[in-house]
């Protein structure tokens, strides 16, 4: 089973995507993860995406996608996978299809989460995770490059009738019920 979890920053994906990881038991592919693990361990990708990060803005299309096909010809992925941040652009959407087709699999769940702006933007600055694009400004910056250049992945996946939308608003629980009922 292939799933993406999307949103906006804040939304909860990495939250849900916890508790689904053991619910569903299947692995978790954070891109963000991957770039903040790479930035921490002074990696060459690491060194070419830490100011990218820290603006706010999107690491390119290209170095992205061939980080996602690398990392997905791991074993671990063999049953499927949660993608949590990815894919971003419908560029990379087109990119992950393709992908995915070539070896006979594709996407069955595209979960969306809806926060309001106002309550995206106090949970960062509330979650207190030191992440150096935690700031006001950063945010307002992440959540503009969301506007422009991730939601219009939403319609690329409504288009193949996959799109559960979730109300993100909730306990941390609610939230993951409403997800799991919408899968079953
Ligand atoms: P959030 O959803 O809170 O913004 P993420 O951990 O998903 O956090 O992403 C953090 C940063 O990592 C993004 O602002 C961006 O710079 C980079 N990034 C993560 N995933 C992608 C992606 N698929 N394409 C381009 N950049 C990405």
């Amino acid at each position: 089973m292939n799933i993406i979890l999307f949103g906006p920053p804040g939304a909860g994906k990495g939250t849900q995507a916890e508790k689904m990881i053991s619910h569903y038991n299947l692995p978790h592919l954070s891109t963000g993860n991957i770039f903040r693990e790479n930035i921490k361990n002074k990696t060459e990708l690491g060194k070419k995406v830490t100011l990218i990060l820290d603006a706010g803005k999107l690491v390119p299309d290209e170095t992205v996608v061939e980080l996602v096909t690398d990392e997905l010809k791991k074993e671990k992925y063999k049953s499927g996978v949660i993608f949590d941040g990815f894919p971003r652009t419908v560029k990379q959407a087109e990119e992950l299809d393709t992908y995915l087709q070539a070896n006979g699999e594709n996407i069955d769940t595209f979960i969306t989460l809806n926060v309001p702006e106002q309550e995206l933007i106090d949970r960062i600055l509330s979650r207190g995770q030191g992440r150096s694009d935690d700031t006001p400004e950063k945010i307002k910056t992440r959540l503009q490059v969301y506007r422009d250049e991730t939601e219009p992945v939403l319609n690329h996946y409504k288009n193949k009738d996959v799109v559960k939308e979730i109300d993100g608003v909730g306990t941390i629980e609610e939230i993951f019920e409403r997800i799991t009922s919408a899968l079953s």
